[in-house]
């Protein structure tokens, strides 16, 4: 990460409406998150039955709204509406910015920006939410890579404040400056990095949870580690149920790419903990069991 680089505001071009391709944990949230922020947004996935449990997700977090008193069930209407289910490219001809997140794949991830590009005008913005794929070697894909970024949320999206803007080395001025304006329309703070593999948060978090892993290794109980760095040094949470959030396979790829991106310095061994839990299949709270047990 060389530098936050300042935002442009100037340049920025507003967002009327916005697509996402991809509907599942991210994409579902991310079409959440502009709709309830008032920018209407088209969600496209392969699968009907994705689309419909983004759709579920949205309908359901909007009930809380209503329970707390916070919205009425008109309002919760309305936003619903905002989100336009599809399972072709045709609805997204009038977005001015389009994140894509579908499965980590670089492949994949490839064809699908090629055809976004194909079905947006000269003037649209596309993005990708990817976690580890390098911004530069996805930008390959486009015919304009100076109207491409990597706009990265975080799970949750409705909860979690941070977006992370990723330039490539080509992307526009203009480019980063609209899909800051975005993050913010969201109601969300963007910072803007450069591109290198864990961009700023894994560049942060992977060198602490290697640290945990080490303690661990050395002999330490990770219970007792989560229980100082929560009750006692005051975080949220430790990093043993922090990694049983996020996913352990999650975790475990973006510790592979740390260490191939920074091999002195992030190595992982066979004795490491989240190495050993990936191993057993055991990936935290969405299966069951991780450091912990979910029953
Ligand atoms: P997910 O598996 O929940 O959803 C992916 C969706 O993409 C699925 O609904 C699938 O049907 C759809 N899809 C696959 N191929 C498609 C195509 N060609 N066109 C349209 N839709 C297609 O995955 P996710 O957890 O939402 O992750 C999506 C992206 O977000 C990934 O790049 C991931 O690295 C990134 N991300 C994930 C998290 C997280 O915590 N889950 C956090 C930040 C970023």
């Amino acid at each position: 990460v060389k530098s936050l680089a300042k935002r442009n505001v100037s340049l920025a071009r507003p967002t009327g409406n916005a697509a996402v391709i991809g509907a599942g944990i991210m994409g579902g949230g991310i079409a959440y998150q502009s709709a309830v922020k008032h920018v209407p947004v088209v969600m496209k996935d392969i699968n009907a039955n994705a689309i419909q449990l983004g759709l579920n997700e949205a309908s359901k977090l909007l009930q809380k709204q209503i329970e707390r008193g916070r919205l009425t069930p008109e309002k919760m209407a309305q936003v619903l509406n905002s989100i336009q289910p599809t399972l072709n490219y045709d609805a997204i001809e009038m977005s001015d910015i389009v994140v894509e997140a579908v499965v980590e794949n670089p492949k994949v991830k490839a064809l699908v920006l090629a055809d976004v590009e194909k079905h947006v005008s000269d003037n649209a913005v596309i993005t990708s939410n990817t976690s580890t794929i390098s911004i530069n070697q996805l930008s390959l894909a486009l015919k304009h890579p100076e109207r491409f970024c990597g706009m990265h949320f975080f799970n949750p999206v409705h909860r979690m404040p941070l977006v992370e803007v990723i330039k490539s080395s080509v992307t526009s001025d203009e480019t980063v400056a609209t899909v800051v304006g975005y993050a913010t329309q969201m109601g969300k703070t963007a910072i803007v990095v450069n591109d290198c593999p864990g961009f700023f948060v894994n560049r942060v978090l992977f060198p602490y949870f290697a640290g945990f892993c080490q303690l661990v290794a050395d002999g330490a109980d990770y219970t007792v580690i989560d229980k100082v760095m929560e009750k006692v040094f005051g975080w949220p949470m430790g990093p043993a149920y922090l990694l049983d959030v996020v996913g352990i396979d999650t975790a475990h790829h973006a510790q592979q790419v740390m260490a191939e991106g920074f091999p002195e310095r992030m190595a992982v061994t066979y004795q490491d903990a989240i190495h050993k839990l990936f191993t057993a299949s055991c990936f935290g709270q969405k299966t069951g069991s991780g450091f912990y047990s979910y029953s």
